[in-house]
């Protein structure tokens, strides 16, 4: 029997805010254990929460980012539960009015462009940390990460296949950083992922019983964990069995997940609505200052280089993928740059010189007319393609403008018509048989007096210049 994976994500980003939560405390990741921590954090009687602001704003423009609809009302809930890493005894969180509902996420799979459709997006506090000593057997608590804010983003089960959900989780991870609302680091836990996932016979239209796997850190493991869980479901399905509704921890080392506990469902968290934090209203006029401050999107980027631009799907890609690459893509083109040759550049010399340097893409140090330049004097032939490379990682270096380089150090191409023609009837004089052997046919000495005519003059000469004359010369 063929079988059809569905699966669903619940998607855990940490936003960049300066302070918690709920309190003022920061929320810089490592530091001391629990030096980032205070009586809110610590859940000690009558210490009281206070709504961060720019929590609400960040969650905001990713949910209008999203195309969600925005709750005009913002409120939260008490999500009961007990564990050590909480010792409030419960999470704020939203429950009856999710910030953000109902949005979508155009994603690519080999049929085209999907969309993923997004349930919801709401507010929540992340826990603090459990550390685990083997040799001693002891368990130790770190409440640094305690009330930091999250959002999270919960899809509909629309996805197919890991790929699907590997392209939608990069879409998402950009969309973060174009919005500068989280660092969306996987290894320090920035961005999370829980994956639900059910097997179901093709063309069946029920859903089979989902389990939830919980611990994934990288693209990798949400990969791996699927393509595992997907073959675990199948023999249990195959061999007559029921798949139990469970939440189950995926262990990276290895390479397998194991039972955690049995799914929770709603009613098992006794939500109610937080009474220590009142409702609040969303402004109309600052919701319209969001949607208007919204940047365009790495995918509409994408899309855009492409359509617009020409651009191949690979380069494209390649810019859109950082918003301080693409910026500066943007001010070369918009500086005169051909869209195609501006992104060459970028993706052969620039790229090179960045790396060498140990540079970023998010600022990039060398001034987008500099790099310009260097491009327009290559198309006009003033420079060669070989030489605008050296004059690039000059300017790159020490910041000197192009032009006054190639000026003192006499890069200049020679493009006098004059003198390239004189030489050219100079080389022809001085090698009668060649001359002889191209007049009888034989094309390729062709590129031997073009080399002559290059050497007399001092290899700086217009290439496409002295064919052209070369060329005539020979001809008439
Ligand atoms: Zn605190």
């Amino acid at each position: 029997m063929e079988w059809e994976m569905i699966i669903g994500l619940e998607t855990h980003v940490e936003l960049s805010t300066r302070t918690k939560a709920f309190c003022s405390c920061s929320v810089s990741f490592g530091g001391l254990p629990n030096s980032r921590c205070c009586p809110v954090c610590a859940g000690l009687p009558g210490a009281l929460p206070r709504l961060n602001g720019q929590m609400v704003d960040y969650t905001a423009r990713l949910a209008l980012a999203l195309g969600c609809q925005i709750s005009p009302v913002i409120a939260f809930d008490r999500k009961n539960y007990f564990y050590p890493d909480l010792p409030k005894g419960y999470q704020i969180s939203q429950f009856h009015t999710p910030l953000g509902r109902e949005g979508t996420l155009p994603i690519r799979t080999e049929k085209g462009e999907k969309q993923i459709r997004i349930a919801e997006l709401h507010m929540e506090e992340d826990a603090g940390k459990l550390i685990h000593d083997r040799e001693t057997g002891l368990t130790q608590i770190d409440l640094n990460r305690c009330g930091v804010p999250l959002v999270e983003i919960v899809t509909q089960p629309d996805f197919r296949s890991a790929q699907e959900v590997l392209d939608y989780l990069e879409r998402l991870r950009l969309i973060c950083l174009y919005l500068g609302i989280s660092d969306c680091k996987m290894q320090e836990g920035s961005l999370r992922c829980d994956v639900n996932l059910s097997l179901r016979p093709k063309g069946s239209s029920q859903l089979g019983t989902r389990t939830e796997m919980k611990n994934l850190g990288s693209f990798r493991a949400v990969a791996r964990a699927i393509y595992a869980e997907a073959l675990r479901q199948q023999q249990i399905l195959e061999s007559g069995g029921h798949i139990r509704q469970e939440t189950r921890r995926w262990d990276e080392d290895q390479d397998r997940s194991e039972p955690m506990r049995p799914k929770e469902t709603a009613a098992d968290y006794r939500y109610f609505p937080e009474p220590d934090l009142p409702p609040l209203r969303l402004d109309r006029k600052l919701l319209e200052r969001w949607r208007w401050q919204q940047p365009e999107l790495a995918h509409e980027k994408l899309e855009r280089y492409q359509s617009r631009w020409g651009l191949s799907e690979e380069d494209a890609q390649l810019i859109s993928k950082s918003r301080g690459l693409a910026d500066y893509y943007e001010r070369l083109v918009a500086l005169g740059t051909d869209p195609r040759e501006g992104a060459n550049w970028i993706r052969t010399d620039l790229l090179r010189l960045l790396k060498e340097r140990g540079e970023g893409t998010e600022k990039v140090p060398l001034p987008p007319a500099m790099l310009a330049r260097v491009i327009s004097m290559t198309k006009e032939g003033r420079i060669n393609r070989g030489k605008a490379s050296q004059v690039l990682e000059h300017c790159f270096a020490t910041g000197e403008d192009p032009e006054d380089y190639c000026r003192r150090n006499g890069l200049e191409q020679v493009r006098d018509r004059e003198l390239i023609a004189q030489t050219v009837r100079q080389v022809l004089t001085d090698h009668p048989a060649q001359t002889g052997q191209y007049r009888a046919g034989q094309e390729k000495v062709f590129a031997f007096l073009v080399g002559r005519c290059m050497r007399a003059l001092g290899g700086k000469a217009d290439p496409k210049l002295v064919n052209e004359l070369l060329r005539e010369m020979l001809n008439s």
